[in-house]
């Protein structure tokens, strides 16, 4: 069974849940605040990933990519489908009108890679960095690299490359040793090794654009010695530039994407913003990327959802416990599986509410004509961000895994399709930052160092317009206070005790997310018909299933400082 987006469910969070045209009304002068042209764009969306990509997702994985002599050919079909997704306009989304983009709303680009993830995650990966790419050249290339590369990047023409990793420096990139070496002409030889490379080489298109952290000569050791360079595969008078591939990995999934190991040679590159502020520009790129792989999460645990909810409404075991039907009665009447799947459905639909509003903040945060409201966009991006990237990768490998249960045996075999999704989302966890890495990065190294204020203010924007008469609400309420006292706690003994937050970080990381879920699923409950079994029924798991952890976290938490700052 193929992936089919729910458009209707995407429109409902959007515009209902969400009100989004609402929230952009005072976004003027950009095309997207029309919501029949956002709704329109969103039902072609839908059928471009059901009739296109999905139906490769199985022959991409059983198939994968070749790697011979140098050249890497991807799954059968994956060339066409690449070619009819730029002729088409799809990358170009959300660029600006003058490089040739719709200039339409980033979330409608945040949406259309989520189907475009859980319909073929590894198809996907190829225009997953485009627009990361294009940002972080608009904003930091100078105007001859503009004029050459950002209109071929912006329509996808030609496919971007992130060249951050090498095989002694994964989160670590200060270790990054690949060299940049000026020279007369303006340019620089760049050398050096990268690993694990996401479409490093492929037949998808006839460039390659590579942006590659490297070091230039005098530089100082560390992450402030780092400067980013653009180094083309095709140079613009056609010679073949000194970047090769040496080797695609054998994964455990994610067959259609060639994670490759990159080589470059004394290759011409050219720099992207100021010498040693090469992860500054690239961050640029990071933080959309991030939400991007979020949505990926939400986007495969979906996928797995479709799958077992439809086994289970057609496999039969045993009776029912209270059924009246002749037995056997179908496995989804069992409450041990209407368990599994409503959990699932619950985090996916509060993961897009949740994705969907970041998705709105970051064009509020680059847009809005209120300086306060631009701040508090960039506050929700910057802390919501790197909840959403681990959680709900999270959820994706464990979720999925639990999808996998309700085929029993079935399961476990390759003809069903979901053993490739436990096989694909499991890296979600891994890239981009590792799930332990964003967990430092929201507690350590935004909500401690202001003493806890942004997440204060964070707490207070969720809390805003939540009304203390309905029960959830009201428990909503009670965890915000609940995380905003333990916040504090934690800023006072975060200095005496240096490494007590390192060991709650996950902890803490696991707690926000539940209280931002909370906040979704409030939000879904004021907009959704009471009576509808379709919102009803993940919104009942949520809190008798998912909910009950931020209890345990917080419990977790305050052992942690019981024990490392005894008094
Ligand atoms: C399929 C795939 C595609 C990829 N695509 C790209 C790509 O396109 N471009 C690119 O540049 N890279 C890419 N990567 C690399 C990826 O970003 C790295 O694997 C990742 O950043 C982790 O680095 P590492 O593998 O070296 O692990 P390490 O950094 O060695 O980490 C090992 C373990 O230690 C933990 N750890 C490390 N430091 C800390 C710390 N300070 N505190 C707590 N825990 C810590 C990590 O969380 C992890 O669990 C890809 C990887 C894969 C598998």
């Amino acid at each position: 069974m193929d992936y089919r987006p729910a458009s209707q469910d995407a429109q409902f969070i959007l515009f209902e849940v969400l009100d989004a045209s609402g929230q952009l009304l005072p976004l003027k002068g950009l095309a997207e605040a029309d919501p029949d042209l956002q709704r329109q764009v969103l039902e072609e969306a839908a059928k471009f990933v059901a009739e296109v990509v999905a139906p490769l997702n199985a022959a991409g994985d059983h198939l994968g990519c070749r790697f011979e002599a140098g050249a890497v050919t991807t799954p059968p079909g994956f060339a066409q489908a690449y070619k009819s997704f730029w002729e088409a306009g799809w990358p170009a989304l959300s660029c600006r009108p003058e490089h040739g983009g719709q200039g339409l709303l980033w979330v409608l680009e945040g949406v259309l890679y989520e189907w475009l993830s859980a319909a073929n995650h590894g198809w996907t990966m190829a225009p997953g960095l485009l627009h990361g790419a294009y940002e972080c050249l608009a904003r930091s290339g100078s105007d001859e690299l503009k004029a050459a590369y950002l209109d071929k990047i912006a329509s996808g023409e030609w496919l971007a490359t992130m060249c951050l990793s090498e095989a002694h420096a994964g989160s670590d990139l200060g270790l990054v040793r690949t060299r940049a070496t000026p020279q007369p002409d303006g340019s620089f030889h760049v050398s050096g090794s990268k690993i694990f490379i996401s479409g490093g080489e492929h037949d998808l298109t006839d460039n390659i654009v590579h942006l590659v952290l490297a070091r230039l000569p005098d530089a100082p050791p560390g992450p402030k010695g780092l400067s980013l360079l653009l180094v083309p595969k095709v140079l613009a008078d056609g010679r073949r530039n000194e970047v090769y591939c040496d080797r695609i990995e054998e994964k455990m999934g994610l067959h259609g994407s060639p994670t490759c190991a990159m080589r470059f040679d004394d290759a011409a590159g050219w720099l992207v913003g100021e010498p040693g502020r090469g992860l500054n520009a690239m961050f640029v790129m990071m933080n959309a990327a991030r939400l991007h792989v979020a949505l990926q999460g939400i986007g495969l645990l979906d996928a797995a959802w479709q799958k077992a909810d439809a086994y289970a409404r057609e496999r039969r075991q045993m009776r029912a416990p209270g059924s009246r039907d002749a037995p056997p009665d179908l496995i989804v009447q069992h409450p041990a599986i209407r368990r599994i799947l409503d959990t699932q459905r619950s985090w996916v639909d509060g993961g897009r509410v949740l994705a969907y509003q970041t998705g709105l903040e970051l064009d509020i945060a680059k847009h809005h004509p209120e300086d306060s409201r631009r701040v508090q966009a960039q506050r929700w991006c910057e802390l919501v961000t790197p909840v959403l990237k681990a959680a709900f990768t999270e959820q994706a490998f464990h979720g999925a895994s639990e999808c996998l249960q309700v085929f029993g045996g079935h399961g476990y075999i390759r003809e069903w399709g979901i053993e490739q999704v436990v096989r694909d989302s499991r890296v979600t966890m891994i890239y981009e930052g590792t799930n332990e890495i964003q967990a430092i990065d929201l507690l350590v190294r935004k909500v401690l160092p202001d003493g806890g204020r942004g997440m204060s203010a964070l707490l207070e924007d969720l809390e805003r317009g939540l009304d203390k008469s309905n029960a959830p609400a009201a428990e909503m309420l009670a965890s915000c206070a609940r995380l905003r006292s333990l916040t504090s706690k934690l800023v006072g003994v975060a200095e005496a005790h240096v490494e007590l937050p390192f060991w709650v970080a996950g902890d803490y990381l696991r707690a926000v997310a539940l209280v931002l879920l909370g906040w979704a699923w409030t939000r879904i409950g004021d907009a959704a018909n009471a009576q509808d079994a379709r919102w009803q029924e993940p919104g009942d798991a949520f809190r008798h299933w998912i909910f009950p952890e931020f209890k345990m976290r917080l419990e977790m938490i305050d052992k942690q400082l019981t024990l490392k700052t005894p008094q």
